[in-house]
């Protein structure tokens, strides 16, 4: 009897099917890091949200030396801990590829003016001259992503103050060549501080390393801040470069082409006013409003509250824990502003949101959104959803007045 078939070597086809299965174990190992990272981030950020506003809060108040000394202490460790928490969810999130940059309008010698201002207070206790230089050529506006450029720069001039302590500080910003619709920047800060070994001058720019085993003790730090720098500018094709010379100092530096745009006229004047007189008139004002928040966590809606009532006296305040609730207490109430937070149980802010806007009787309240401020694309998220306005945890006063005058005056 004749027997037939038909041999098929399958290795190839094996071996493909391997690396699909071990891709796709590799995908969903990383989705689970980042939902965890993400998950935990939330968890460990609301009660720091609760410890930054109260220390905040309670620094107002008066304490002997001692007593202020530890407080500060305190509220500067949360404030560490948060920046530490933000770095290693921005990593994970560029790691992931999750991370996408965001088109504006970036004003670019008032963003630098800005980002100079923070470390004012540092350079002068430490008696460091602090130079901001800007070439004249470079157009005033430019469109990008103004949280991160100033996340890159606040990186390099904090790495600048840290290991800096006689001299300068400079933040440079040069246009390298132009066309008719783009610019390239070249930002650069400069310092005359400790320098870096030549051995170290590659390493530095891994994640999680630094100069060398003693400079965590000695200065703090994750050794995140410039592989972060590092990777947000890759995303945009651009590179962070080094030259130093051990004990000399440092130069940081990178380029990067924007889209020039025509700078929109803008109400700064209006807005600079509402930062240095903060709304007196919402204190003082004889009609009282009503305000609905929206919060789940016990200690965030005590720290709106506690805020709401500091800014607006005569506040009639209305609480709600979950989304459902918000809406219908808009419909019962019809409060003058909602403040919603975005993670709720049952209905979540977003949610909440596109309800209120359904009804007529509530569609023309503004409704500011409390968000974690870290997640990809939130704010877009906020303004699709019907949101008014947003503001980042954790809240600081003069944010939440500026964004209460603004709203309540209209
Ligand atoms: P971190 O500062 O959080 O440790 P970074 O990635 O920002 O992390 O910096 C990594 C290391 O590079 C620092 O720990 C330090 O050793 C070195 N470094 C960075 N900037 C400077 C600088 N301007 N002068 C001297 N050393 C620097």
């Amino acid at each position: 009897m004749a027997l037939k078939g038909v041999v098929q070597d399958i290795t190839q086809k094996k071996q493909i099917d391997d690396t699909i299965k071990a891709k796709e174990k590799a995908e969903a190992a990383n989705k689970a890091k980042s939902d965890f990272l993400a998950n935990m981030s939330h968890e460990i950020r609301t009660p720091l949200n609760g410890i930054v506003g109260f220390t905040d809060l309670l620094l107002k108040t008066k304490f002997d030396n001692d007593q202020l000394e530890y407080l500060k202490t305190v509220n500067e460790s949360a404030n560490t801990l948060m920046e530490i928490i933000n770095n290693i969810l921005d990593f994970s999130k560029i790691e992931s590829g999750k991370l996408e940059l965001n088109c504006e309008e970036i004003d670019i010698i008032q963003l630098s003016n800005q980002i100079i201002n923070l470390f004012k207070y540092e350079a002068n206790h430490k008696k460091i001259e602090l130079l901001l230089d800007i070439d004249p050529n470079v157009p005033k506006c430019i469109n990008g992503d103004s949280f991160r450029l100033k996340q890159i720069l606040v990186n390099l001039l904090s790495n600048a103050m840290k290991f800096t302590f006689s001299g300068h500080i400079k933040l440079q910003v040069v246009q390298v060549e132009e066309g008719e619709m783009f610019s390239k920047i070249k930002f650069s800060v400069i310092d005359t501080g400790i320098g870096i070994k030549d051995y170290n001058q590659k390493k530095i720019f891994q994640s999680f390393v630094q100069a060398d085993n003693t400079t965590t003790r000695k200065y703090g730090g994750t050794g995140l801040g410039l592989a972060i720098s590092s990777q947000l500018l890759a995303l945009k094709n651009s590179e962070l470069k080094l030259k130093s010379n051990h004990g000399m100092g440092s130069k940081f530096f990178f380029t990067v082409a924007y889209d020039k745009m025509p700078c929109k006229p803008n109400n700064l004047e209006v807005k600079r006013d509402f930062v240095q007189n903060p709304p007196s008139h919402l204190s003082n004002s004889i009609c009282s409003f009503k305000v609905l928040i929206a919060e789940d966590n016990k200690i965030n809606m005590l720290l709106a509250k506690t805020l709401v009532n500091k800014i607006i006296k005569n506040c009639d305040l209305i609480e709600a824990t979950n989304g459902q609730d918000a809406v219908a207490l808009a419909e019962e109430n019809l409060p003058d502003l909602i403040l919603m937070d975005i993670q709720m149980p049952i209905q979540n802010g977003y949610d909440a949101t596109l309800e209120i806007r359904k009804s007529d009787k509530t569609k023309h309240i503004p409704v500011i959104a409390l968000t974690a401020g870290v997640l990809n694309g939130e704010r877009e998220k906020c303004i699709e959803h019907g949101m008014s306005d947003y503001i980042t945890k954790p809240i600081v006063q003069s944010d939440l007045e500026k964004v209460l005058s603004k709203w309540l005056e209209s």
